[in-house]
């Protein structure tokens, strides 16, 4: 059976999300959406995504483009098995009662809350729990590159304590309406930063604090990441797990890579669309056990790590494909070859 796809909010993440849904062997794209006719527009009609708008009043701003309107919102879901809710933070909430209306699952981003779903997700902790839910929320970029690690210390070692200092792009590139320009912005000043308790939302027992902080820069989270674990570990052994991982990507030291700068390089040298990173970048130089506290440097795409999570929490939710099948199966539709 092929999976029907419908994705309401074509931009960062909802193009992405498209593209990747649309490698699938397994699924299909029945249609996605936009609010206003722009660039993003052009680039759905020419992958062959029907296009359908939230305000029908609209479609003369895109037929007089160029570019032929589907239908509307509603047209579009009642079409799917599964919404992927692109919007940005707070619509999907909004969003919730024609999805029930409808009848019709949906996933969230990480921008709505997590009692927007009550359930969130990663495919590396949860992916069985999510069969037959009708709402999911696949946890932001910072808190999946977060668990994503976390997770596969506390399987093997137990983690007695998480502290992350995370220090975030200020923009997505393509944004051109957020600062800071010239200035490091507590966000906020207090602690936690909101990661801490989101990362709860996914692995319940952590105890974790975080802090966060606003750069001038566009590509890419560098995370700070310091665990204490309950038994004792090697660095051989976190970086063997960390090889294993088939979304923990090890940066090694030969390949001299010790900036976002040159990780967007080899990303695009890899020739990954739009340059994304799917995996944790994890540099292996920073990779550090004293005793037993675990130390580590990662880089955390924003606008991409997300991504393969929202195809797997698909199949989780519409399919009997299991966790490890799925992640596979995403992973080589997209031709994922690992940060070197
Ligand atoms: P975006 O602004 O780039 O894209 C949102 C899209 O939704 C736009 O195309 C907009 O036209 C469309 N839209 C707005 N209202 C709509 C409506 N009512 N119906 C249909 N379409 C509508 O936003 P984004 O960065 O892709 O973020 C989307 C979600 O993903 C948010 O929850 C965000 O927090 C989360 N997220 C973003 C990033 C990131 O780095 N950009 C990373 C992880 C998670």
């Amino acid at each position: 059976m092929t999976i029907k796809v419908a994705i309401n909010g074509y931009g960062t993440i909802g193009k992405r999300v498209a593209d990747a849904v649309a490698a699938q062997p397994d699924m299909e794209i029945v249609g996605v959406s936009k609010t206003s006719m722009n660039a993003e527009a052009y680039i759905a009609k020419d992958r062959g995504y029907p296009l359908f708008i939230a305000d029908i009043t609209k479609r003369p701003d895109f037929e007089n483009a160029g570019v032929p309107v589907a239908g509307t919102v509603v047209e579009m879901i009642k079409k799917a098995d599964v919404v992927v809710d692109a919007t940005p933070g707070g619509v999907g909430l909004k969003n919730k009662p024609m999805y029930e209306e409808h009848k019709v699952r949906a996933i969230y981003q990480g921008g709505e809350k997590h009692t927007t779903t009550g359930f969130s997700f990663n495919s590396s902790v949860n992916y069985a729990e999510a069969k037959d839910r009708q709402f999911t929320r696949v946890v932001s970029c910072n808190t999946t590159g977060l668990v994503r690690i976390i997770h596969e210390m506390d399987k093997d070692f137990g983690v007695e304590m998480v502290r992350a200092v995370m220090v975030r792009r200020a923009s997505d590139p393509g944004d051109i309406k957020r600062g800071p320009v010239d200035a490091i912005v507590l966000d906020p000043v207090t602690l936690p930063s909101h990661h801490g308790p989101d990362v709860q939302s996914v692995l319940h027992h952590i105890k974790i604090t975080t802090a966060a902080m606003i750069v001038p820069t566009t590509f890419m989270h560098m995370h700070v990441l310091q665990m204490t674990l309950k038994q004792p570990a090697t660095r051989e052994r976190v970086l063997e797990l960390i090889e294993a991982h088939p979304r923990l990507g090890l940066v090694r030291k030969p390949a001299g890579i010790a900036s976002t700068a040159q990780l967007r390089e080899h990303m695009s040298d890899l020739n990954r669309p739009r340059s994304d990173m799917w995996e944790n970048g994890i540099f292996e130089e920073s990779v550090s056990v004293v005793e037993n506290e675990l130390w580590l440097f990662q880089a955390i795409h924003q606008e991409a790590d997300v991504v393969v999570e929202n195809v797997d929490a698909i199949r989780a939710m519409c399919s009997d494909v299991p966790a490890e099948e799925s992640v596979r199966m995403t992973n080589e539709a997209l031709g994922f070859v690992a940060v070197k």
